[in-house]
C-alpha cells in the first residue's frame, strides 16, 4: 500500500509503502478513490489533536470501492463503492443503539486514532453499522466530503441547531465546513452572512450565493452582522476554533439565537473566555457538534440527489498524495478558497 506518512510534527509527510492493511472482524478494506484534506487534518499535522501517535498516516474523509471484507460483515461486498462517516460507531453500544453514534465509546477514527486515508488502501471498522452505500451520480471527489465537512454541516445545522427556512446563519469562517454550510443553509431556504479574514474566500462565497459577506478585519463583526439581519442572526455557526471568532458567534446572535461550535478548539484555544452575560440575556444556546450519526445519510443524500444543492463548487484543487503536506501547510496561513482532495495516489 502507498501511503503518506507523517514521521514529526510539521514535517513534510513520507510517501512510503506499507503492508496491505487487513480487514478486521466487521470490518473492510477500502481502495480510497478520494481523501479530502480537512482542517481537523491540520491539526493532526501541527501535533496539536492529543489522539494522535507518530508515525501516522492522516486522512479522514474519503470514499472508496470494497475490496476485502472481515469476518461477520453481512451488508458489504468487494466491489461495493462507499462512503464513511470519520467517526466509526461500533453499532452495538446504548450510544449507538439511541441513534446517537457521534458519542459513541468504542468509536474508530481512521486518520485520528487508526491509520487514515492519505493512502490508496484504508481499513475501515464496524461497516455495517457505518457505511452507506456511494450514489453513481456523486463523483468521489464530492463524496469524500461527505465523510467529515459536508456531514459536519449538515448536522450541526438540521440536527443541532435546527436552522429553518427565513432564518439568518451567520457562518464564521470560510473554509470546507463554512462553505458547506454556506450551500446547505441556501438549500434550506435560510439567508446566509459569511465572515472571514480572506477577501478570495469572501468573493468565493459572495459567488456561491452569500446574501451577504463581512471581512472581520474591517471592525466590529457582530454589529455588522445584528446590522445586516436586522437584529442579529438566528444562528451562529463557528468552523474555526478560535477565540475570537467564537465570541464573535455569540455576540452576533439575536435573542433566542443558537451558536454551533464546530471548529476544534486546539492549542491555545482549549479554553476560551466567552460573553456569558450576552448568553444569559440573549437567552441563547451554544451547542457543541462533531460529525453525523450515520444513520441521517440517507436525508442528506436525498436533498442533494433532489437538486436542493449543488456541492461540485466546494472542490477548487484535485491533487496527489505528494501535493498533501503543501495543503496541510495552506490552514497556517489564508488558505485559498473551497477544498483539496487527493485524487491520485500513485505520485
Ligand atoms: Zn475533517
Ligand atoms: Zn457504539
Amino acid at each position: 500500500m502507498r501511503a503518506a506518512r507523517l514521521s514529526g510534527w510539521r514535517q513534510p509527510l513520507d510517501l512510503v509503502d506499507l503492508p496491505d492493511p487487513e480487514p478486521p472482524e466487521g470490518g473492510v478494506v477500502l481502495k480510497v478513490l478520494a481523501c479530502g484534506i480537512c482542517r481537523s487534518d491540520w491539526h493532526v499535522w501541527t501535533g496539536s489533536d492529543p489522539d494522535v501517535s507518530l508515525p501516522h498516516v492522516p486522512g479522514h474523509e474519503y470514499c472508496g470501492e470494497v475490496v476485502a471484507t472481515g469476518p461477520g460483515v453481512r451488508r458489504w461486498r468487494v466491489g461495493d463503492r462507499v462512503i464513511a462517516p470519520f467517526i466509526l460507531a461500533c453499532g452495538a453500544c446504548p450510544a449507538c443503539a439511541a441513534g446517537e453514534q457521534t458519542t459513541c465509546a468504542n468509536q474508530v477514527l481512521p486518520g485520528f486514532t487508526a491509520q487514515g486515508a492519505f493512502a490508496d488502501h484504508v481499513a475501515v471498522a464496524h461497516a455495517d453499522a457505518n457505511l452507506t452505500a456511494l450514489p453513481d451520480a456523486i463523483a468521489p471527489e464530492l463524496a469524500a466530503a461527505l465523510g467529515c465537512r459536508v456531514t459536519t454541516a449538515w448536522h450541526a445545522l438540521t440536527g443541532r441547531a435546527a436552522l429553518r427556512p427565513g432564518e439568518w446563519l451567520a457562518v464564521f469562517g470560510g473554509g470546507g465546513v463554512g462553505i458547506s454550510a454556506l450551500l446547505l443553509a441556501r438549500g434550506l431556504g435560510a439567508r446566509v452572512v459569511v465572515v472571514d479574514v480572506v477577501q478570495e474566500k469572501l468573493e468565493f462565497a459572495r459567488s456561491l450565493g452569500a446574501d451577504a459577506v463581512v471581512d472581520a478585519r474591517a471592525g466590529d463583526v457582530a454589529a455588522a452582522i445584528r446590522e445586516i439581519t436586522q437584529g442579529g442572526a438566528h444562528v451562529a455557526l463557528e468552523a474555526l476554533g478560535v477565540a475570537e471568532t467564537a465570541r464573535g458567534a455569540l455576540n452576533s446572535l439575536r435573542k433566542l439565537g443558537r451558536m454551533v461550535q464546530v471548529g476544534m478548539p486546539a492549542g491555545a484555544h482549549t479554553e476560551m473566555t466567552l460573553p456569558m452575560d450576552v448568553v444569559y440575556s440573549g437567552q441563547l444556546a451554544i451547542y457543541g457538534t462533531r460529525g453525523m450519526p450515520a444513520w441521517r445519510y440517507p436525508d442528506l443524500l436525498s436533498f442533494i440527489n433532489a437538486g436542493q444543492v449543488d456541492l461540485s463548487p466546494l472542490v477548487t484543487r484535485r491533487v496527489a498524495l505528494s501535493g498533501a503536506a503543501d495543503e496541510l501547510a495552506l490552514f497556517d496561513g489564508p488558505a485559498p478558497p473551497g477544498v483539496a482532495v487527493i485524487t491520485d495516489f500513485a505520485n
